[in-house]
């Protein structure tokens, strides 16, 4: 006979939690009946969710496979070495660590790998759309290195590679590092190898924000360029919210010692086996139709807002995102982000190159497609959903328009459903908020 301890581990999580279940069930709905637009975040797959959510958790696996501090990761050394050979072949790379648990780790491990205290580094301007781990002064980053800071040219809004390289000359970094969280044109990756190679500092490219767009070659790689390659796994990517890093061979022992032990304890191995699963999916040829299709659809947001006479930074996107300078039609970035989400509509007040605000209510919003696009979205709702939110930013405080426009979103939404068999199951709250 099972004890009674044995029996209470195999009860539901309703049962178990009802708190937590009721918010598992509040979120599903929210993501399900809401229009995501935040740049940095996607849908995963409902294999990447089973993984995440798999036995993997209960394991222990500090080091590397066939080399751990543990037994029984027979299991675990399989799907370390699957997202390992996927993230090598999948960009083109020579060494892949796929334990940082986020992106930040991952920058950080090769700040570690290549850098010392005080080491000067360049890094894109946060204000610029650069990113916190890339020396923001509250951030490990900006409190051990050195930054300095390059950005955008004012009239065309684009990075200004003239500037980054005089920078390099008269700064001499250790490092630079590329990338950034709010740019919407692509990067040229061989002008900054080639300021690199000129002023002999090493080279490293966070592709957080771009990771899928370059998997599927909509975006120009940096692997052949850069010493390190460093991204999220959960933004284009679509996978699990994690980190990994790519550098060439001869970082590999480096590096990975950077990591574990330098950095981290145990890995997260449920989220490395959703790594793997994520970067497989990536292979498929299906994912690069879905990458063209996010580029696509920006494309369409941006010229629909531009129609209605928003300016959009820099003229248009590249990639996944663009950035709308609301002030410019006299409306701060924090309003404009608090009226649209009352319309079911989520995006994030975002800086805006040579912002006159401060960050917390800024001129500009950041919006980005990936996540609409995941749900089967493409040019048509992109109009749609363009007019909707010109006509929340031009009646911001008009509850009837806004009621109106939350409407047309629901039903635009069920359309378009998203994780239909764990919507039905999660329902039924137990129990009325
Ligand atoms: C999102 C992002 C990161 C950090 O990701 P976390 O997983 O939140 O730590 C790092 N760099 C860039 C450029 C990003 O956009």
């Amino acid at each position: 006979m099972k004890s009674s301890h044995a029996n209470r581990m195999n009860r539901p999580l309703k049962e178990v939690d009802p708190e937590v279940y009721d918010a598992i069930g509040g979120e599903t709905r929210r993501q399900a009946e809401t229009l995501e637009l935040i740049a940095s975040e996607n849908f995963t797959s409902e294999a990447v969710l089973e993984a995440t959510g798999s036995v993997f958790t209960n394991k222990y696996a500090e080091g590397y496979p066939g080399r751990r501090y543990y037994g029984g990761c027979e299991f675990v050394d399989v799907v370390e070495t699957l997202a390992r050979e996927r993230a090598k072949r999948l960009f083109g790379a020579e060494h892949a660590n796929v334990q940082p648990h986020s992106g930040t780790q991952a920058n950080i491990a090769v700040y570690e790998t290549v850098l010392k205290e005080g080491d000067p580094v360049l890094g894109m301007d946060l204000s610029h759309g650069g990113h916190l781990s890339h020396g923001h002064p509250l951030n490990f980053s900006g409190k051990h290195y050195r930054f300095i800071p390059y950005g955008v040219r004012r009239d065309t809004e684009t990075i200004d590679y003239d500037k980054l390289e005089q920078l390099a000359r008269e700064h001499q970094p250790k490092l630079l590092v590329a990338g950034a969280s709010a740019y919407p044109r692509t990067m040229d990756f061989e002008r900054m190898a080639a300021i690199t190679r000129a002023v002999g500092c090493l080279f490293m490219m966070d592709m957080a924000h771009i990771a899928g767009l370059i998997a599927a070659g909509v975006h120009p790689s940096p692997v052949p360029h850069a010493d390190f390659v460093t991204t999220t796994t959960h933004k284009t990517l679509r996978g699990p919210r994690s980190g990994l890093i790519l550098c060439r061979e001869e970082f590999a022992k480096a590096l990975d010692k950077t990591v574990f032990p330098g950095e981290q304890g145990g890995p997260l191995v449920h989220v490395i086996a959703a790594k793997a699963v994520c970067l497989k999916e990536a292979m498929e040829p299906e994912f690069a139709a879905y990458q063209r299709q996010i580029v696509a659809n920006a494309r369409k947001l941006a010229d629909t807002l531009a129609a209605r006479g928003f300016r959009v930074v820099s003229g248009g996107t590249d990639t996944h995102l663009l950035l709308v300078d609301v002030y410019q039609r006299g409306i701060m970035g924090r309003d404009a982000e608090a009226w649209l989400e009352k319309a079911g509509i989520t995006v994030n007040k975002n800086a805006i190159p040579f912002d006159q605000l401060p960050p917390l209510k800024a001129s500009g919003i950041r919006i980005g497609t990936p996540a609409l696009t995941s749900r089967g979205m493409q040019e048509p709702e992109m109009e749609l959903i363009g007019n909707w939110m010109a006509d929340a930013l031009e009646h911001m405080g008009d509850g009837r328009v806004i009621e109106r426009i939350r409407g047309q979103v629901r039903e635009l939404t069920s359309r378009f459903p998203l994780y239909t068999l764990r919507l039905e199951e999660m329902q039924a709250p137990t129990r009325t908020p």
